[in-house]
């Protein structure tokens, strides 16, 4: 884990969390600002007159059209039996823990009664991290294949010795250079092969048309036709040391995953990765992190009653 990421970080403690989010009625209060900065605005017909239920929990209903619409549509949260103090705190924890936290952790800091209950918190909370509208990488975007450990039942962390997949994922990763050459947004997914399709695939859905990839000199990359291509032979040179941007986002790809984890799961590598992108990425911007972990900013912007009025200009 690089220091910086704990430099930026600056979450409020749990005590101020536990301030600012006392019961349910101040998590709704937060979710409904969030949705209608403005007011109540009928997501059906636009309607700006509408009223809380007292029947049902969070829930408004519009005094036109009479469609009824939640606090928590569109998010982690909705049809969740969880208190929204339990999910708030685990956005919390989630967003300003930089190493992340495992379920068990998750079960013990929220007192939850099951681990399965944690589990599952987490696991939605994961799946959010992937911003749906994310943009591709641009300009020089570094870019290399690795190999993780996972680990299996009988063996803790089976790494294998040599050249042996097994007990080893396949990784591919980029990373953006930005401000000439300092490292920014970056991307890793589990790779098939070293195949052109697999290879080039992978950096079409993450690199921006017309970007140049830096690569090495894998035959697999001259494939590429709508980039840019600029390969590191590797004869002499080790990798880490032509490309080091992406090497030090994988060896900390792999360190967190054994501090935090205890090693990976292969069913799971998707998630991690989800994960460890997510917190790279937003590292300076621990606000919008909790934001995003919770669903809030996925369909329910504060563009959405600007959006309506002028719609019905
Ligand atoms: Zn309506």
């Amino acid at each position: 884990m690089p220091a910086r990421w704990k430099k930026h970080s600056r979450p409020i403690s749990r005590a101020a969390f536990h301030k600012r989010f006392p019961d349910d009625r101040a998590c709704a209060q937060f979710l409904f600002e969030k949705r209608w900065p403005d007011g109540f605005v009928c997501p059906a017909c636009g309607g700006l007159r509408g009223w809380e239920l007292s029947s049902k929990k969070f829930t408004w209903e519009c005094a036109e059209c009479h469609r009824q619409t939640s606090v928590t549509a569109g998010t982690v949260m909705h049809r969740s039996k969880l208190p929204l103090t339990t999910w708030f705190m685990a956005a919390h924890l989630v967003s300003s823990h930089s190493n992340g936290i495992s379920a068990m952790q998750l079960q013990g800091q929220l007192g939850l009664g099951s681990y399965k209950t944690a589990w599952l918190v987490l696991h939605k909370l994961r799946r959010a991290m992937v911003a749906p509208d994310r943009s591709p990488l641009a300009d020089i975007v570094e870019v290399d294949e690795s190999e993780v450990p996972f680990r299996t039942k009988d063996d803790p962390i089976a790494g294998g010795q040599g050249r042996s997949h097994i007990g080893k994922m396949l990784v591919i990763g980029a990373v953006e250079l930005i401000d000439g050459g300092k490292p920014g947004r970056i991307r890793l997914e589990p790779l098939a092969d070293f195949t052109a399709a697999s290879i080039t695939g992978f950096v079409s859905r993450t690199v921006e048309r017309g970007a140049t990839v830096v690569s090495d000199g894998l035959a697999s990359y001259r494939s590429l036709k709508e980039h840019k291509h600029i390969a590191k032979v590797v004869g002499t040179m080790a990798a880490h040391i032509l490309l080091p941007w992406i090497h030090r986002v994988f060896a900390n790809f792999k360190r967190w995953a054994l501090g935090t984890y205890h090693g990976l799961r292969k069913a799971h590598l998707r998630r991690y990765m989800d994960e460890f992108v997510f917190r790279w990425n937003r590292r300076r911007y621990v606000r919008s992190a909790f934001d995003t972990l919770l669903g809030l900013s996925v369909g329910m912007g504060h563009a959405s009653y600007r959006d309506i009025v002028d719609h019905r200009a």
